[in-house]
This record gives C-alpha cells, structure tokens and sequence, in this order.
C-alpha cells in the first residue's frame, strides 16, 4: 500500500483522498512500500508496467508507453571528448513525449477513482497526452493552452484525439491558475504534475536507465520547466537505492531556457524559495514556464544529488537541436535540445566533467514543432531539375 505525504509538513493523506496542495499549502508526494517492490532489472523489455511493483495503481490505462531507447552517442561523444555518453530519448513514446509515462499512471488513478472527468494546463504535451490517455479510457477531457504559444503539432495532437481545447489569455502559469479553479469547482481530475501520481509515472525513467545501461549513470542531464520530471526522476533513482537493486545515484543536472530560468537563478543566487518568472520567453515553448510547481522538489533533488542548473540561450538550443539531429540521427524538439545545449556550455566552463558515463534525456519528439526548424533554418531557391543545373550544384 502507500499514501501520500506532503514535502514540507509531512501531513499525511490516503489514497482516496483527492488532494493536490496540503493545507499548508506545499505539495504532496506519493510514499511506496518498498518492501514489496520486486528486483525485475534484468535488462529486457523495459516499460513502464514492467515496474508495477513500485506504481500505486491497480487499474491501468495503458497505450504501451515507456521502452523508449537508451542510445550511446556515435559522433557527439567524440565531439565531446566523452567516453561514454547516452541519449535517453523520450520522443518515442505513444504520443511522442514523456509526458506518457505520467499520464498512463495518471488516468489509471482517475479510472481507480471513479473520475469522468480529467484536465490539465498545458504548454502542449501534457494536453496532447491527457487527451489521447482520455480517448483510450473513455472520460471526458479537457485542456486549458497558453493562447497562441502552442507548438502547431502538440495542438494537432490535442484536438484529434478529441479534448476540449479552451485558449487562456495569457501564459502557462495562468492556464494552469485557470484549472486549478475549474477542477475544484466542477469535479474534474486534475492532471498537470502537482498531482504526484503523474511523477511516479515518469520515475520510471529511472527505473529505465538502470535497465538498460546495467548500471547507475554519473550525470543525469535535462530540460527543467514545471520541474516535474527532474523530481521524479530522482525519485525513481533514490527508491531503488532505497530498495537495495542498486548502491549509488547519479547527479541531477537541470537545464532551463535562458528566458525563463527562475530555478537556475534560484541555484547561483542561494535563494531558499522560488522568485517566479512573471514573463517568461523562449522558443522551448515546453520549458516556457516563470512559476514552477515542483521548485521544492527539483531543488532538493538537485542539492541532495551534489548536482547543479544552468541556463541556455534560444541560439544555443536551436544550434544543438540541429546538432544532435546531424551527428545521431535524432531529431528533438527545442525544450528537448537544451540538454545538450547544457552539457556543451558546463563542459566549456569546466563544471562538469567528460569522463563521467553521462545520459541527456531528450524529452519530446522534433515533429511536435516542425517551425522551430523552418522558420530558423532556410533551404535555397527553387530550381529547374535538368542535367545543367545539377551538374552545378551536384558536381564535383
Ligand atoms: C513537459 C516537458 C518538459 C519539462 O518537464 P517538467 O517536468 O515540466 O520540468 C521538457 N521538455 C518537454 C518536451 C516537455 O514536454
Ligand atoms: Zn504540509
């Protein structure tokens, strides 16, 4: 069995509570029994019901998400000068992110619940998620967007798998303002990463690396928005310490878009509380976030782990984005690409080190936003396709 705790007060909730701040207003984690976790890291067939023992649902919504691959780096890592550096890419999930892991887990707590109704706010791969777990478990599903800053092929997602898709003036911070209000007021299950069972989802990322690598990595670098995936992340790698599969951890590296970086500022300052954001821009719409809800979480995770944040420019990300998709043959979107925009600017400042076994997760499909690319990057003219004018472009 477990039960949910909150971070600051440890106030205890049960499982059949529908609650997402304590009363004291901090957030609530969900507390296994690691006792009746099973040793399954045999190196096959990873997902993420393959963990079930460490998951604190019964039912399951499932469209096979998880099993993504675990690439060792060809080219970049010589680039690099690293020996052993690995791209956890999460864009080949069942709707291309890995917002799957959590809302397969997410939808199977609402369908324990008795839930018909499920929300989030999205900057777009949340509600393209949400919204295709809906489809699959019949509720009804609605998603609250940022007006206009939405990646054309997230909101594609959301509409075609048949979501309400409700515009809110404003940025993520005022969506997610917005169904939060909703969901207390018309009994709908709020599905945005303050509900932790979303994180036990995505802590199977964790679960993931130690399967397939065989063992804890050094590094763990990613893209930091609402900080979500960076706490679950390090929850995943703490329970199976905890549960004696393994004897270390790695260091969590969070990385977030220059213009909007209240975490990283949070870190290099020494603050103990987040100053949100209040206009937060950067072409990483999916890390497009001034207010994070799981700051607490994220800057435990990154100080208990001995680990650090930083920031990169929308050059930066776009560059690296082009990077990694023409030396690996993987294509991320932008949010997904300032893992290793990170990883090159700690390296340049000494900060981190090339001989530590590395993993950049790479956290949303390139598709998702096909502009990022076409409106950054131009191809030439138009030209007639006859023996001359190949032979002036194509010989030699
Ligand atoms: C949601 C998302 C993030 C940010 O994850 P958080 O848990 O909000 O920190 C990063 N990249 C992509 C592609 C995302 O969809
Ligand atoms: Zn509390």
């Amino acid at each position: 069995m477990h039960y949910l705790r909150c971070i600051t007060c440890g106030k205890r909730y049960e499982p059949t509570d529908i609650v997402y701040n304590c009363t004291c207003g901090s957030i609530l984690e969900a507390v296994i029994d690691l006792n009746e976790t099973q040793d399954v890291f045999d190196g096959n067939n990873p997902s993420v019901w393959k963990y079930q023992s460490f998951l604190p649902v019964t039912r399951r919504a499932s469209l096979h998400e998880g099993g993504t691959p675990l690439y060792e780096s060809q080219n970049l890592k010589g680039d690099f000068g690293y020996r052993r550096l690995y791209i956890k890419n999460e864009g080949e999930n069942p709707t291309c992110s890995f917002k799957d892991r959590g809302m397969t887990v997410g939808v199977s707590k609402a369908l324990e619940l008795g839930m018909t109704k499920v929300a989030c706010a999205s900057t777009g791969n949340t509600s393209a998620s949400l919204a295709a777990y809906s489809a699959h478990a019949a509720l009804d599903c609605y998603v609250m967007i940022p007006s206009g800053k939405i990646a054309l092929g997230k909101l594609a997602q959301a509409i075609i798998y048949g979501a309400k898709v409700i515009p809110i003036n404003g940025n993520f911070d005022q969506a997610l303002d917005a169904v939060m209000t909703a969901s207390k007021a018309f009994g709908i299950y709020l599905l945005n990463s303050i509900n932790p069972y979303r994180l036990e989802g995505q802590k199977t990322i964790a679960f993931e690396i130690y399967d397939q690598l065989g063992e804890v990595p050094d590094r763990i670098i990613l893209p930091v928005g609402n900080a979500g995936n960076i706490s679950a992340i390090w929850k995943g790698f703490k329970e199976l310490k905890a549960a004696g599969i393994t004897d270390s951890l790695p260091v969590m590296t969070g990385i977030q878009a220059a213009g909007s970086q209240p975490m990283v500022r949070m870190y290099k300052e020494g603050l103990d509380t987040l100053i949100p954001e209040k206009h937060p821009e950067t072409i990483a719409t999916a890390i497009r976030i001034g207010n994070p809800v799981s700051w607490l979480k994220a800057f435990n995770a990154v100080k208990e782990s001995g680990g650090l944040m930083e920031a990169v420019t929308d050059e930066e990300i776009l560059a690296a984005q082009r990077l990694l998709a023409s030396t690996e043959g993987i294509f991320v979107e932008p949010a997904s690409a300032s893992s290793v925009a990170g990883m090159q600017k700690l390296l340049a400042c000494g900060a981190i080190e090339r001989d530590e076994t590395t993993v950049l997760i790479t956290t949303g499909h390139g598709l998702k936003d096909p502009n990022a690319v076409t409106e950054s990057i131009k191809i030439m003219d138009p030209v007639d396709g006859d023996m001359n004018t190949l032979q002036r472009i194509l010989g030699e």
